[in-house]
């Protein structure tokens, strides 16, 4: 692969006023610094997708995702970075006309963007719908929003690899889970995971997980509160967390899944939740293109 990541990953240490209440060891897994734009987990879920697309002989790859998606742009980059041309199927027609940076970044990177409305977008794992997008798109490999299959659960669970076995919980946020799944399926059972819904009415997840993860895998937990009103929604308090915890700790925070993980394990701790002498792991996953519509509400640049 083209694309020149950091070999080593940093692991930042946290520690204020709460954590020595609770004597609690808060770290963060910098996956943020892999790359400014396949940032995080996309590149994990992205990896063996694209090796398969390079093995199948196909040309380009096609990929779902809305008009901010994070997925889409990792897409686009990693894509180009392999030597593959790049589809990315826009929810909505109304993001036609005026594009998100995301998606003017996307066809940056050379991505052709296909908008669809959003009921036929629904269909994106319909069968009858599928057959018929590849009969449009004949030299593509197909991978799903979010990068959600089982080549991207086998990526994802490689960032098991990256955590210390003495660490006793793990915090991770969830959009489609790929990322929750590969972990819960690579660490070890002894490590409790904790994933933190993006979405509004998340608890959903618990099913769609439980058809993902091993069977045999336990000790794993989610919370569909820390939404703020629902994807990529927030509240004042939520940015002042990004700003505070910035200033304090020195590690930007995306508005739409690392702010709300982090915001989560805060309030974890603060309901004693963490038994003393726990060693929490959070997972930052990237993202922060995601902050570009709040950028000036923040004191950090997200924008590269
Ligand atoms: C996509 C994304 C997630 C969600 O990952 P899933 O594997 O879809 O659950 C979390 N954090 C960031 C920054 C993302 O871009």
């Amino acid at each position: 692969m083209a694309i020149d990541f950091r070999k080593e990953i940093n692991i930042d240490t946290i520690q204020n006023a709460l954590t020595d209440s609770r004597g609690i060891s808060l770290q963060v897994l910098r996956l943020d610094q892999l790359h400014p734009v396949v940032s995080g987990n996309k590149w994990f879920k992205l990896k063996y997708n694209l090796e398969a697309a390079k093995a199948s002989g196909a040309k380009g790859v096609l990929t779902f995702g809305g008009a901010y998606s994070n997925h889409l742009i990792a897409t686009a980059a990693a894509a180009a970075a392999a030597g593959l041309s790049s589809v990315g199927i826009v929810r909505g027609l109304h993001g036609k006309e005026k594009l998100t940076p995301t998606l003017q970044s996307c066809r940056e990177y050379g991505m052709h963007l296909h908008f669809i409305s959003r009921a036929e977008y629904g269909l994106k794992e319909d069968l009858v719908f599928l057959e018929k997008m590849k009969a449009q798109f004949r030299d593509c490999f197909f991978i799903p929003e979010g990068g959600d299959n089982d080549l991207g659960r086998k990526g994802t669970a490689e960032i098991a690899g990256l955590i210390p076995v003495d660490i006793t919980h793990v915090a991770v946020a969830i959009g489609s889970g790929a990322t929750f799944a590969g972990l819960r399926n690579g660490l070890s059972d002894e490590i409790a995971l904790l994933g933190i819904t993006a979405m509004k009415d998340g608890a959903y997840m618990k099913e769609e997980l439980s058809s993902v993860i091993l069977q045999e895998k336990a000790n794993w937990t989610l919370f569909a509160d820390y939404h703020f009103g629902g994807f990529a929604k927030y509240t004042p308090e939520l940015v002042a967390f990004m700003n505070t915890f910035y200033k304090n700790h020195s590690i930007p925070l995306d508005m739409v899944y690392n702010a709300k993980m982090m915001w989560g394990v805060f309030d974890l701790m603060q309901q004693d939740y963490f038994p003393p002498g726990s060693k929490v792991m959070c997972i930052h996953s990237g993202g922060l293109q995601g902050n570009a519509s709040i950028q000036a509400q923040l004191c950090y640049n997200s924008i590269f």
